[in-house]
């Protein structure tokens, strides 16, 4: 933990930005629960549990901020919602998501499926790809039972 805060850290100085202890507050709730997709609201009740005199916009900023300089990604996964999820360390590309229609858990594969694909995509369209996003909507395992 105290080395992945580490590492955010070095991202933030090698931007000019500080870890301030609100941001370090919000990094930690990030981490903490990283396994799920937290909107910006989540993370704030969360980030308040821990630094009750932190307001929302001040969540809200660091998150955009954290989003900028690829910490987290911004996901959408279609109910209008923002989530935020940490990019997985040494990750070129971002994970993809597999919904579940019925339960609606979000699990991962982190795994990049891709490479074939784009670079297909690469030569046909003689587009360079930087990022992409993917989520597969189904039935989950737990569910099929
Ligand atoms: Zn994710
Ligand atoms: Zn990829
Ligand atoms: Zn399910």
């Amino acid at each position: 933990m105290q080395e992945r805060i580490q590492k955010i850290k070095d991202q933030l100085h090698a931007a000019s930005y500080k870890l301030t202890p609100q941001r370090e507050a919000t990094v930690i709730v990030l981490l903490e629960n990283e396994a799920d997709h937290l909107s910006a609201e989540d993370v704030y009740l969360k980030v308040k549990e821990k630094a009750p005199e932190i307001g929302l916009a001040t969540v809200y900023r660091t998150l955009e901020l954290l989003a900028e300089l690829k910490v987290v990604d911004k996901i959408n996964f279609g109910d209008g919602v923002a989530r935020f999820d940490l990019r997985k360390e040494g990750a070129e590309h971002f994970h993809h998501h597999l919904v579940c229609m019925e339960c609606g858990a979000v699990d991962e594969i982190e795994e990049d499926l891709l490479g074939e694909v784009e670079l297909k995509v690469e030569r046909d369209y003689n587009f360079k790809i930087m990022d992409h996003r993917l989520t597969f909507h189904g039935i989950c395992h737990r569910c099929q039972r």
